[in-house]
C-alpha cells in the first residue's frame, strides 16, 4: 500500500515541472550547465545561455544541447524555436541563431528560447539519425522519439529531458525548424495539425509557398508539444547540410511575425503567407521508385502538377529510359529526391494535395519523414 502511494507521488513528480532552474556547477565553454530550466527564475531584460545536460552517453559522460534564452524586460508570451533535432537539417540553426541575436530583451515583453541544436552526435555527423550502441549501432530517427521516455534508449530519453525539463512549464508556443533530409529538398512548406486553430494562425505568419494541415504524425515534437497544449508547426527550410540565405531569411521572417502576433516584439509584421500564393493541402503523394537508376526530375519545386503529368524519367547504366514516373494526383511538387542514382522505393517526388475531405481514409499522408 505505501508503495503503491509513493509510486504515485513519484509518478506525479516526474511529469511536473520544477520550480527552479538547477545549475550543476559545471561550464563548458564558459557556458553555464543547467539540468532543468524555469525561465521565472531568470533576469529580465538580458539574454541568458546555457549548455543543457541530456542523456548520459556510452562512455559516462553527457550528451550537452546549447539553448539562449532572450527574458524581455517585462513578463509575456514564451516562444520556443528548435532546430537540429535531424542533425543534416542546417539552415535551421541559422535561423535560430540570427532570430535570437536580433533581439533586445530589454525592449521584450515576454520570452524567447532558442535550442540551437537538439541532436548533438546528429549535427557533429552532419546526418538525419543518432546512431545508439544498441547491437552495434542502431539509427534513431530522433523526430520519431517525442515527447520521449524517461527509462527509454538514449535518444528516448534524450527527447523526454527536453520536453520535461526544459520546455514544459516554460513554453507557451513553439516552432520546429527542419528542411528536407540529405538526398531530397523540400518547397518552402509547413508542417501543421489540422485541428489547432492557433498553431494554422503561427503557420500563415510564415511567408511559405505550401502548408500542409497534418493528422499529427506520432513522435515528431510538433505532435508532442501540440498534445503537451503548446501550439506549435514544422518548418522545412527547403534543402539539407547548407545554410541557403533565402531559405533562413524565411525562418527569421516568420519567426519574428510569431514574436510581434505574440506582442513580443512591437511590429510591423514581415512578409506572411498572405503575400505568398499559398497553396494549402491535407494530403501528401509520394512517388517512389519503382526501378533502380538514375533520375531526371521533369518538374521544379513548387509546381502546379496534374494526375498523370510525368514528373520524371528513370535510366539504365546504357542510358535507356526504364521507368517513366507520373504525378498520382493534382497537387504542387512539395519535394523532389536530389540523389540522381535512385533505388527502388527512393524518393522521386512528393506532391501536395488539397481533398474535399481526408475522412474515410481518403488520405495516405505520403511516406514523408517529417
Ligand atoms: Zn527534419
Amino acid at each position: 500500500m505505501i508503495k503503491t502511494i509513493l509510486a504515485a507521488i513519484m509518478g506525479l513528480s516526474a511529469g511536473s515541472v520544477a520550480a527552479a532552474t538547477v545549475y550543476t556547477g559545471d561550464k563548458i565553454q564558459g557556458v553555464p550547465v543547467i539540468s532543468q530550466l524555469d525561465v521565472t527564475d531568470l533576469a529580465p531584460g538580458q539574454t541568458h545561455r546555457f549548455m543543457f545536460r541530456s542523456a548520459e552517453t556510452s562512455i559516462g559522460q553527457y550528451w550537452y544541447v546549447p539553448v539562449m534564452v532572450a527574458k524581455g524586460a517585462t513578463p509575456g508570451k514564451r516562444v520556443l524555436l528548435v532546430a537540429g533535432v535531424h542533425g543534416d537539417e542546417l539552415n535551421p540553426i541559422a535561423a535560430v541563431q540570427e532570430t535570437l541575436t536580433s533581439l533586445d530583451p530589454a525592449r521584450m515583453s515576454g520570452t524567447v528560447i532558442g535550442i540551437m541544436g537538439a541532436s548533438t552526435p546528429g549535427l557533429q555527423g552532419i546526418t538525419r539519425t543518432w546512431t545508439i550502441n544498441d547491437l552495434g549501432g542502431a539509427q534513431i530517427n530522433p523526430n520519431r522519439t517525442w515527447p520521449g521516455r524517461e527509462n527509454g534508449n538514449t535518444v528516448e530519453r534524450h527527447s523526454w529531458l527536453i520536453m520535461n525539463h526544459l520546455i514544459k512549464g516554460n513554453v507557451d508556443a513553439a516552432i520546429d525548424h527542419h528542411t528536407g533530409g540529405t538526398g531530397t529538398d523540400f518547397a518552402r512548406f509547413i508542417f501543421v495539425f489540422a485541428d489547432s486553430a492557433e498553431s494554422v494562425t503561427l503557420a500563415r505568419l510564415f511567408p511559405v509557398d505550401q502548408i500542409m494541415l497534418d493528422p499529427g504524425y506520432p513522435g515528431t515534437l510538433e505532435y508532442a508539444l501540440v498534445q503537451a497544449g503548446i501550439p506549435a508547426l514544422t518548418t522545412e527550410l527547403g534543402g539539407s547540410r547548407t545554410f541557403v540565405p533565402e531559405m533562413v531569411k524565411l525562418g527569421v521572417d516568420g519567426n519574428t511575425n510569431v514574436l510581434v502576433h505574440y506582442g513580443i516584439i512591437p511590429g510591423p509584421l514581415r512578409p506572411t503567407s498572405a503575400d505568398t500564393d499559398v497553396f494549402i493541402g491535407n494530403d501528401l503523394e509520394s512517388v517512389n521508385g519503382a526501378a533502380g537508376g538514375f533520375v531526371t526530375a521533369l518538374v521544379k519545386l513548387n509546381q502546379a502538377v496534374t494526375k498523370g503529368q510525368p514528373v520524371a524519367v528513370q535510366r539504365n547504366a546504357f542510358g535507356d529510359i526504364v521507368h517513366t514516373y507520373t504525378a498520382p494526383a493534382d497537387g504542387r511538387v512539395a519535394i523532389l529526391g536530389t540523389d540522381a542514382a535512385t533505388e527502388r522505393g527512393g524518393a522521386i517526388a512528393t506532391i501536395l494535395v488539397k481533398r474535399d475531405s481526408c475522412a474515410g481514409k481518403q488520405c495516405d499522408y505520403g511516406d514523408v519523414d517529417e
